[in-house]
């Protein structure tokens, strides 16, 4: 069957996320037939260059073989089986090997980031009543937060385009400024607005800490906000006030988690550890959902008892599936054995120098880079210009997905450099075609 038969009828029978389906009758879905490495290929032979590990998730390309070796391994002894009361080699070693690599040594697991989110935020909420301080219930997110649209992740999420229409079911949170370093003045360096920040938010603390439960964040870079990074210090102070303010940090590492931002996990580049650690995307490599909240000891302990309900009662009914633990075992092994941070390292200065071309456009701003992310914002008075860019990249054979005017390239760490001179080169060729053009109209961030 042909492209056009599938969007057609993926048009009728699928909701797609994310997406106002009416946009669909302008723009095509894409069918995708198969993929291999960093290349998707559509049902009429069009390979398209996967520039955004498809929504984050796939670390290593698609159909790594190591991945596929572990799942289909696990397939001959065991699918699943249900994790409260039961227990299987999957679950039982990457939680202590992602124990290992956080110092955190209670795993705790879900489906998908969203979830994560739900069980930290309630894990620190009961916490708080467990040791008889029930008043603090509050959190406290930053500005253009994201954290999942469920409604207790979308209350502490910032992006009024998902969150505003249902103000009404959520539980109103406290909202701190963004250490986002785009923010500079002439003369100010990124760490002196991530300390701003943090003194913005220790006037918070000290107002409300005594109500407050904990903070969460997204360490070094704020994905849905347009790859916004900040300078490590900001985590740092972070740290600090939490501990002053009796107030948990929640790091929420789904999307940067996993190598993204040069260290395993982000917040190990501030030298901190958090309470609560939120864990997904990344975490299988693309292959099967998969989320996991990690904490510390003294948390855990706060519900060990002889009460039932001091226990945290949540569940989900593939908690720990063992197929995908099997593949984020793979996914630790290939770290491991393939020294993939030292790999991304010399291999992010290579993309950096390739994107030059790039960077040095004058309708550019903002350029910047951490680890396997690129980002930069585009001086355009198009208001549809994510979706025309979309769109002329993918005409191109690349998939890109702009966020509002910010163009963010986070590719499979598979990406071999003349890939992404390919795709450096397609993005100059969009970008002129793109500031040519005239808006049709359309609002800069609803992307299909
Ligand atoms: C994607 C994401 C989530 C939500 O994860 P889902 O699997 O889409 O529910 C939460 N936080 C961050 C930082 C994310 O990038």
């Amino acid at each position: 069957m042909s492209n056009q038969a599938w969007l057609e009828r993926s048009f009728a029978a699928v909701w797609h996320p994310c997406t106002q389906m009416k946009r669909h009758e302008r723009l095509p879905i894409v069918p995708i037939a198969s993929a291999d490495g960093v290349w998707l290929t559509d049902f009429d032979g069009k390979r398209y260059l996967d520039g955004v590990s498809s929504w984050w998730v796939n670390l290593f390309g698609h159909g790594h073989p190591r991945i596929k070796q572990a799942v289909r391994k696990q397939l001959d002894s065991l699918e699943h089986v249900m994790l409260a009361g039961f227990t299987h080699r999957p679950v039982v070693e990457l939680s202590e090997r992602l124990a290992a690599l956080s110092g955190l040594g209670h795993a705790f697991y879900g489906s998908d980031g969203a979830s994560a989110t739900e069980i930290a935020l309630k894990m620190s909420f009961h916490y708080w009543k467990n040791v008889g301080r029930p008043q603090k219930t509050r959190f406290v997110s930053l500005e253009n937060s994201y954290h999942g649209e469920t409604v207790g992740a979308l209350a502490v999420t910032d992006v009024p385009l998902f969150s505003s229409t249902y103000a009404e079911l959520l539980k109103p949170g406290l909202r701190a400024p963004s250490p986002d370093a785009r923010q500079a003045v002439p003369g100010e360096r990124a760490a002196d607005v991530a300390l701003r920040a943090a003194r913005s938010l220790e006037n918070l603390l000290a107002k409300h800490g005594g109500e407050i439960a904990a903070v969460i964040v997204e360490p070094l870079v704020q994905g849905a906000a347009g790859m916004a990074m900040h300078d490590p210090i900001y985590l740092t102070e972070l740290r600090r006030l939490c501990d002053q303010y009796q107030v948990h940090l929640i790091a929420d590492e789904i999307a940067v988690g996993f190598g993204r931002t040069g260290s395993f996990f982000a917040y190990q580049q501030a030298g901190i550890t958090p309470d609560f650690l939120c864990l997904s995307k990344g975490i299988t490599g693309g292959f099967l959902p998969l989320s996991c909240v990690l904490t510390r000891d003294e948390i855990y302990q706060a519900f060990y008892h002889d009460d039932v309900a001091r226990g945290f009662l949540h569940s989900h009914s593939y908690t720990g599936n063992a197929l995908a633990c099997a593949a984020a075992l793979a996914v630790l092994d290939i770290f491991d054995d393939e020294d993939v941070l030292e790999a991304n390292r010399v291999k992010a200065e290579g993309f950096t120098r390739q994107m030059r071309p790039l960077a040095e456009r004058p309708e550019i701003r903002h350029f910047r880079q951490r680890g396997m992310i690129w980002a930069f914002d585009v001086d355009t008075a198009r208001s549809d210009f994510a979706l025309a860019y979309f769109s002329a990249m993918l005409n191109r054979g690349c998939l890109l997905r702009p966020i509002g005017k910010s163009v963010y390239f986070m590719p499979p760490y598979t990406l071999k450099s003349e890939e992404m001179d390919w795709l450096a080169s397609a993005s100059v060729d969009a970008l002129d075609e793109v500031l040519a053009g005239e808006s049709v109209g359309g609002d800069p961030t609803a992307l299909p």
